[in-house]
């Protein structure tokens, strides 16, 4: 399917992609975000939705999840268009503009920002052939919903941020939380281990170190428990279990985006203080930038994001300056000046 030809197409649509999609319309010009996740947010929704973050302008604190539902929100004012689960492979130059490919589609665009973060990222599958069947139905790599596994015996599979994030944060709704790791060297942040491990003492939650996947049980088809293996006695033992949560850290590969003739460098693009990558019409912001002094966080992102949007808006419509102005007088917002 080829799209209607778009002013600004942002690749990525985590909080650097969202801002960009609103800057754009605050600008007066079309956006469309395409990613290749099934939902908006990037890092934010895959992989810490229900965490606080404390860092962001004007919020004491805000979930994750929510900041994403925010900056929909703002973008929606001007409804952007977002294309999900649309991988970007390569890019084309027509005439007087370019062309995003993905599998499927082909996107027209007079400018793109890219915004691609650590690049399109999956979740590790586990290495145990028994496992693959139960994917989506017993076994699930990403939680969008911890509701979902209210009042359900939940085994986590992982030593990492996200594996104890989970078992901090589902032990209250889940019946029972069994944590399982390979080893007892554990990769998350040191309050989030003494939480689990407080939680384990108080006999709220199992921590099964040096254990690993040996096979799944089912009843009927339906998962009920996994056989798990310790490494080290190479005994099993059974665990009863409605779901299994894998969470065992992503693959990340920003692929195409380094065929593009772009200077990237570790898997980051090079831009200069405008957000220029080098390539005409073609810009970056957030998580896949590098430049002298760059911080990757969601607030650098931002000021990125309306710096390659404004640079991008005047490229492509020299009489419309770069300097924005103020939100605060502008007739789009029903304030008295533009
Ligand atoms: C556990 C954790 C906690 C964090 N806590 C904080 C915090 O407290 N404060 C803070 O400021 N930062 C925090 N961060 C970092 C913050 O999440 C990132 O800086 C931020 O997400 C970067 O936003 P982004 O939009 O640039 O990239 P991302 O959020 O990575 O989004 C990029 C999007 O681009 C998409 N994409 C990539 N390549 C393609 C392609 N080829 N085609 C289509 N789509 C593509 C991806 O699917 C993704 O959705 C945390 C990160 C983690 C992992």
């Amino acid at each position: 399917m080829t799209h209607e030809i778009t002013d600004i197409t942002i690749i990525g649509g985590g909080p650097t992609g969202l801002f960009a999609a609103f800057y754009t319309g605050m600008r007066g010009a079309t956006a469309q975000i395409v990613d290749a996740l099934p939902q908006l947010g990037g890092q934010l929704t895959a992989l810490y939705p229900e965490k606080y973050i404390f860092d962001v302008g004007g919020f004491a604190k805000v979930l994750a999840k929510d900041l994403v539902n925010a900056l929909v929100e703002q973008a929606a004012q001007f409804h952007f268009k977002s294309h999900l689960n649309q991988n970007v492979t390569a890019l084309e130059r027509n005439d007087d503009h370019l062309v995003l490919v993905t599998e499927t589609d082909r996107f027209p665009t007079r400018a793109i920002v890219i915004a691609a973060g650590i690049g399109a990222f999956s979740p590790r599958r586990l290495p145990q052939q028994c496992a693959e069947p139960w994917y989506g139905r017993g076994i699930f790599d990403r939680v969008s919903d911890p509701e979902e596994f209210r009042g359900q015996k939940i085994v986590i599979i992982g030593g990492g941020d996200t594996a104890f994030d989970w078992a901090q944060q589902l032990r209250d709704r889940a019946k029972a939380v069994t944590l399982v790791h390979r080893s007892d060297k554990y990769r998350a942040h040191g309050a989030t281990i003494a939480d689990v491990q407080a939680a384990v003492a108080a006999g709220r939650t199992t921590l099964l170190p040096f254990h690993e996947l040996h096979d799944v049980i089912s009843v009927d088809d339906k998962l009920t428990g996994v056989t798990l293996r310790d490494v080290k006695s190479k005994t099993t033992r059974d665990v009863e279990a409605d779901a299994v949560l894998p969470m065992l850290g992503f693959h990340s590969d920003i692929g195409a985006l380094s065929e593009w003739g772009l200077q990237c460098v570790d898997d980051e693009i090079v831009v200069n203080s405008l957000m220029e990558t080098g390539r005409p019409g073609i810009y970056a912001a957030g998580d896949i930038t590098a430049y002298p002094g760059k911080l990757k966080l969601i607030a650098t992102g931002f000021g990125e994001a309306a710096t390659a949007v404004n640079q991008a808006v005047h490229w492509m419509y020299p009489a419309k300056k770069i300097d924005p102005g103020h939100s605060s007088n502008m007739a789009i917002f029903g304030q008295k000046d533009d």
